[in-house]
């Protein structure tokens, strides 16, 4: 029975992949079927397998966005590849529950969490959790943080918690993922204890600012507990330093947390690792597999170098669910937020890796690199189109030149919108130096150079057709 439906699902899934870069990279779905979509009430009576086939097939697979096509730029989102996906499906099948009790799947995921922490160059006392990815890691960094804070302060529990907690405040790299603040708010820190230090022109944290801020807070009888560095920031691909702010950290009790969810593997390329100097010393680092490795998205990684208070903060009991011997490692559960939680992730993540190799995955991260550069370099020699940031992670942020438009932001926004309405190519606009400019990233290991002089042509026709027929007339 299920045989043939599963035979018949890989056979899709080699055609869909197969095709892929013939296929337009983004389709809008028309209104009516997406109403549809959401509408459709559910049968009284269920229906066969093979429908479940038939209708991926009809209803989902034909209108794309991005994410796996070769020309897709917009998002740090790796296409999925192989390993992960056959992972992916075993997983499911075992449907191990990943948070308590003991199962091979939670040991893999321990395994797999310290391969992932020694490829970051973190020590070998690092432990941590997957999760579904950057957003999540960083809420469970934030937390750990808070707990260890408190917990040296004597406050995490009784009748200090409410004064310290009230005057904890975070730092982080201005150009830090909104994530960040999201996480914060999570945790209650609100706003106004939060502060975005203004980066430097290479829109890395700059320590001197974070320095100023820090010592103006603990004289106002505030509490900075926790910085946050980034390791390839969202916009531009920035690398913060970490040696000054692991020291500031150390010097006034902060927490390091430094966010790796695209740039946490940085360590591993040679032409990187200058600027990686010093993270064996961070307290915490977010690492997504799914931007970078080419895990099936969700997978993400919080990795701590002295796993205690990751536990402190999240080993709540309940009294249904026993610990097993006093040697026991500690359930997953206890790392996280989740209880019952998938093994695909794991699974997937560990597939992958074993697949690749380590050599397998430095090359990876050096072919978006080697894309990056070359993006960059075609981007600075065409006469129409000026780079105004990008690096060292893969990302290029580039303008159009010579418009007269008295709105370029506008005018970005426009051309990319008809990129994207076209389909063959997929790019995003972002906010550099207060200026919407075009963004390219490079995470995709089926991306090669055509691409790149695809998306280029794509924008400058766009910018043609903008000219042509200005949204006014
Ligand atoms: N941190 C950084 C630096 C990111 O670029 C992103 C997403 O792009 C995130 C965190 C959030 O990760 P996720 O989308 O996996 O939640």
């Amino acid at each position: 029975m299920l045989r043939d439906e599963l035979v018949a699902a890989a056979e899709w899934v080699c055609q869909y992949l197969g095709q892929l870069p013939e296929t337009p990279v983004s389709r809008p779905m028309p209104a009516r079927r997406r109403a549809r979509l959401r509408d459709a009430p559910l049968d009284r009576t269920g229906g066969e397998l093979w429908q479940i086939l038939d209708f991926v097939r009809e209803e989902i697979a034909p209108f794309p966005t991005g994410n796996g096509h070769p020309a897709f730029f917009a998002w740090i989102n790796s296409p999925p590849a192989p390993a992960g996906l056959i992972a992916e499906l075993l997983a499911s099948a075992i449907n191990a529950t990943c948070g308590m009790g003991e199962n091979a799947l939670m040991d893999l995921e321990r395994g797999t969490v310290r391969t992932l922490a020694d490829l970051a160059g973190l020590p070998s006392t690092a432990g941590g959790v997957l999760t579904s990815g950057g957003s999540m890691a960083n809420l469970l960094a934030l937390a750990t943080a808070r707990t260890w804070f408190l917990t040296r302060r004597g406050s995490a529990d009784g009748p200090a918690y409410d004064r310290d907690h009230a005057r904890l405040t975070l730092y982080y790299n201005a150009q830090a993922h909104m994530s960040v603040a999201k996480a914060a708010a999570c945790i209650g820190i609100p706003a106004h204890r939060l502060r975005p230090i203004p980066s430097d022109t290479q829109h890395r944290l700059d320590p001197a600012a974070l320095r100023a801020a820090v010592t103006a807070d603990q004289a106002a009888g505030l509490l900075p507990f926790c910085t946050v560095t980034t390791l390839g920031t969202t916009a531009t691909g920035a690398v913060d330093p970490l040696e000054p702010v692991t020291a500031l950290c150390r010097s006034t009790g902060m927490w390091h947390h430094a966010d790796g969810a695209w740039g946490g593997l940085g360590a591993m390329v040679p032409a990187l690792a200058h600027l990686y100097q010093g993270v064996a010393d961070v307290d915490s680092m977010t690492v997504d597999p799914h931007k970078t490795l080419s895990v099936p998205v969700g997978c993400g990684a919080l990795l701590v170098t002295d796993p205690e208070y990751l536990h402190t903060a999240f080993s709540h009991r309940a009294s249904y669910l026993t610990p097993g011997e006093p040697d026991t490692l500690p359930w997953l559960s206890h790392s996280t937020i989740e209880l019952t939680r998938p093994g695909t992730r794991a699974l997937a993540l560990w597939a992958t890796l074993h697949h690749l190799g380590g050599d397998g995955v430095a090359a990876l991260l050096q072919h978006y690199l080697t894309l990056a550069d070359r993006l960059r370099e075609k981007i600075t020699a065409s006469p129409r189109l000026e780079l105004v940031a990008g690096g060292p992670w893969p990302v290029a942020c580039f303008r159009l030149t010579g418009t007269t438009t008295p709105d370029p932001g506008a005018l970005h926004t426009r051309v990319a919108r008809r990129v994207q309405t076209a389909g063959r190519a997929y790019l995003a606009t972002v906010t550099v130096d207060d200026r919407t400019v075009l963004r390219a990233c490079l995470c995709n290991y089926r991306t090669h150079e055509s691409d790149l002089d695809l998306l280029l042509r794509e924008v400058l026709q766009a910018a043609d057709s903008d000219c042509a027929e200005p949204p006014d007339a």
